[in-house]
């Protein structure tokens, strides 16, 4: 008796393992009707965020840039790019026409305890590493006084610009958490902690990573309209008329639209499919109520959702045979071990079964409860991906270029009009599986492939900029 309700235990401990991931799997589910309802929702946001400051969670911040560009450009010019893991020190020669002459990239991961810091040491680590950067540069020549540069700041953060060269932050995300720089005008940081090391240098831009995307996009190809992250975290940006950006009556430009900042990654909305294990990481997380989007979508969170859901498996089920105390540890499966497992097209599923032993220390994992592992990750990516898309057509129907205005909202000047959306970020262009689960719906938008701006890959890429359609046309349609 006693062997037979062992037994009986045994299956119904694997059945709750598996309906678990049922129930995962439904409360993620995003079906077309949903997501059209997401793209709406993000439409009207826009309009909100656009009307009045504090209007939406969409903050829908001005950048002063208004215009973008083209290729003539020539010149030598410095940036640098704190992004939400790497900092990266470029230089970039361009020659006019379309060229590049040659660049240089130092990249290095950003050490953790600066992120939680103090804005001098943050500031002081930066300058210090582009101060040695351009002295290499140099090869010992001594910069002459009045010889001062100009610097492109990418900065990953929601900051009120001031200027185009200056601005204040807003809060951090990203899990950086520097209290003292909140408020502060980050351009004007870094030219003191410049100056401060007599490195003869200023900012000249202070641009978010979506809005150095669009540039780099349009750089390429001029129907570039928008820009998309999705990396550590996620955020776009896009041209906007000057006229409907309602909270800024009078804005003037000479083209007559202006790059906005959207920072979606905070947009919120009650069709979003969010589940107890999307509430527990926010409650946990310390932006709570904060960058909902973000966390449904980025590489910061997707591998620690993953986490929690295998973490419950494994307390209410017996699917593991190794006592599996790792899963409890935030941040312990990062994202790109969950697309090494995801991305596992073996029969046997070894990958999934190496993660596991390797950095969570469950060892003899079953090929059947290593199917359940790869299925979790597949639905929480799924879902990511899908929402992105959401994101990104809500985007285009706020600019009618979604193609829902008919053919003729679609054409200039009797030719179809192109859009053209750069994405770029660490999760979009390391994850094929992220790419393959979009949904555009049956819209002739290109995303060029790689777009790696302020990356060694990025010249020879761009020559042949690849149009690849993106979407499940069929899906799409039929429901429409
Ligand atoms: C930031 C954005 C940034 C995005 C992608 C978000 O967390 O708020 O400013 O563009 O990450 O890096
Ligand atoms: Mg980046």
């Amino acid at each position: 008796a006693a062997l037979v309700s062992h037994r009986v235990r045994r299956r119904w401990r694997w059945g709750q393992a598996v309906t678990l991931v049922r129930e995962l799997e439904e409360a993620c589910d995003t079906p077309v009707g949903r997501l059209r309802q997401v793209v709406d929702a993000m439409a009207v946001e826009m309009h909100a965020g656009l009307a009045s400051d504090g209007g939406s969670k969409l903050k829908m911040l001005l950048t002063f840039i208004d215009n973008l560009p083209d290729g003539t450009e020539e010149g030598t010019y410095y940036a640098l790019d704190l992004g939400g893991t790497n900092f990266r020190v470029l230089r970039v020669q361009l020659g006019g026409k379309g060229s590049m002459m040659s660049h240089k990239v130092e990249s290095q991961p950003i050490p953790q305890e600066l992120m939680t810091g103090t804005s001098e040491e943050l500031f002081n680590f930066i300058a210090s590493i582009l101060k040695r950067f351009v002295q290499s540069e140099n090869d010992g020549f001594q910069q002459l006084p009045d010889d001062r540069k100009d610097l492109g700041f990418t900065f990953s953060f929601p900051v009120k610009q001031l200027s185009i060269s200056s601005g204040v932050l807003i809060k951090w995300t990203k899990g950086f958490s520097i209290e003292d720089a909140v408020g502060k005008d980050i351009a004007q940081c870094l030219n003191e902690a410049m100056s401060k090391i007599g490195l003869n240098m200023r900012v000249a831009a202070l641009v978010n990573d979506t809005v150095g995307t669009l540039a780099l996009g349009h750089y390429n190809d001029e129907d570039t309209v928008a820009a998309v992250i999705i990396g550590t975290g996620t955020n776009a940006c896009y041209l906007e008329r000057t006229d409907a950006i309602i909270k800024c009556q009078g804005l003037l430009t000479n083209s007559g639209a202006m790059v906005v900042n959207m920072e979606w990654g905070n947009f919120w909305s009650s069709h979003l499919p969010r589940t107890s294990y999307d509430i527990a990481l926010d409650d946990e997380s310390p932006n709570r109520n904060e960058q909902g989007f973000e966390k449904m979508i980025s590489g910061m969170y997707l591998g620690d959702i993953v986490r929690r859901v295998l973490y419950r498996m494994a307390e209410e089920s017996d699917i593991f045979l190794d006592p599996a105390k790792n899963l409890s540890v935030p941040f312990i499966l990062r994202t790109p071990l969950m697309a090494n497992m995801l991305e596992d097209d073996s029969p046997d599923l070894t990958q999934v079964g190496r993660v596991l032993e390797e950095h969570l220390k469950i060892s003899r994992v079953p090929l059947k409860v290593r199917r359940l592992v790869a299925r979790v990750c597949d639905i929480v990516t799924r879902r990511a991906a899908r929402l992105a898309a959401a994101g990104i057509v809500g985007m285009l129907k706020k600019t009618g270029r979604d193609g829902s205005g008919g053919v003729e909202s679609g054409r200039t000047r009797g030719k179809p009009r192109r859009t053209v959306v750069a994405v770029e970020g660490g999760l979009y262009i390391g994850y094929t599986m992220f790419k393959q689960h979009e949904v555009l719906g049956g819209l002739d938008i290109s995303i060029p492939n790689q777009m790696e701006p302020l990356n060694t890959k990025l010249y020879e890429k761009y020559k042949n900029l690849k149009k690849r359609k993106f979407f499940a046309e069929d899906e799409w349609n039929r429901k429409r």
